[in-house]
């Protein structure tokens, strides 16, 4: 049965890495983050993301606005956050309210200050193999691949799910790696065979439990991506990845689980981030993790 790999502890590692850097560099790195309305969900992460901020001994604070708010508000709120030197890292919470455009609040956030990596220049950056900020789930993806795979290089990898947050950016680091990149998504045919000829497998689709036992290559490597919530039976509710685990590691090599696989990297690979904000706001060379 496979190894399980543990996001948890390989996320508190890095956490502790990136707090020690910024001690040794003295630097002391400022991540604000904005939430606008009152998804449950997004309050969860927010508060994690501020806590951990602080615990890493880096200065946190956070905007909570109203679902209310308009666009031209919280774009006047980003330009003030991109003026203000104290303010290495900007993350805006998606999802947004209906009424404004997360792509426009996107664009308007100072790409030397996009944590979250999910601006159109680092996004373009990324793609050319230039040094910018790459968006955090992607990274964290990375990092676990590689505690079973130091060198990726010429592993057939897939990436299920091509979205822009998290497929497209996963792919793009895996061919920097130099590993040979599928990725399929909702018009792929034959969506398992394709899977199964994966060594290394990433799954980003929020789908419940889609990647069954038969569409995995025994001894692959599984990065399990999904948080999806489903009833338990018992009137409450659990949270599942995208691939169903219990089958799966009857198979794979190595699999990450849901919780405590992808999802604690997103918040580590953050601080990682605004460290590497503040240190070229501050003329200083960024480490790597
Ligand atoms: P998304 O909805 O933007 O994209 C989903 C992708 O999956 C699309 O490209 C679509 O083509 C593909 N897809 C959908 N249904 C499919 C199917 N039946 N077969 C094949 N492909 C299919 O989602 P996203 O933002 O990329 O997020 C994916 C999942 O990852 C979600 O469960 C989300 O909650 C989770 N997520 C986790 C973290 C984390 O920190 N762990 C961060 C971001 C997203």
């Amino acid at each position: 049965s496979a190894t399980i790999i543990d996001g948890k502890l390989l996320a508190e590692t890095i956490r502790q890495r990136v707090a020690d850097e910024a001690k040794r560099l003295g630097i002391t790195p400022g991540l604000t983050v904005v939430i606008v309305g009152e998804d449950p969900a997004s309050q969860v992460y927010v508060r994690n993301k501020v806590k951990q901020t602080e615990a890493a001994g880096f200065h946190g604070s956070e905007h909570r606005l109203p679902e209310s708010t308009s666009e031209a508000n919280l774009l006047k709120l980003v330009q003030t956050l991109n003026n203000d030197p104290s303010v290495h890292g900007i993350l805006v919470q998606l999802p947004l309210p209906d009424h404004i455009d997360p792509d426009l609040v996107i664009r308007t956030i100072d790409p030397a200050k996009d944590v979250d990596g999910f601006h159109p220049i680092n996004a373009g950056k990324l793609a050319v193999g230039q040094d910018s900020l790459v968006p955090c789930t992607p990274q964290g993806c990375i990092l676990l691949a590689k505690t079973v795979h130091p060198d990726l290089t010429g592993l057939n990898a897939v990436v299920l799910g091509r979205s822009n947050i998290v497929g497209k950016p996963v792919a793009q680091l895996l061919i920097q790696e130099s590993a040979t990149v599928t990725v399929a998504h909702s018009k792929t045919q034959d969506l398992s065979d394709v899977c199964a000829r994966a060594d290394l497998l990433v799954a980003a689709v929020g789908r419940a439990e889609l990647v069954k036992r038969h569409w995995i290559k025994p001894g692959a490597t599984v990065i399990d991506v999904g948080i999806n919530r489903v009833a338990d039976g018992l009137g409450k509710s659990r949270l599942v990845g995208d691939v169903a685990f219990n089958e799966a590691k009857e198979i794979a090599g190595a699999i990450t689980p849901v919780p405590g696989g992808v999802g604690p990297m997103t918040i580590a690979c953050l601080l990682a981030n605004t460290l590497k904000a503040a240190c070229w706001a501050e003329g200083k060379p960024a480490p790597t993790f």
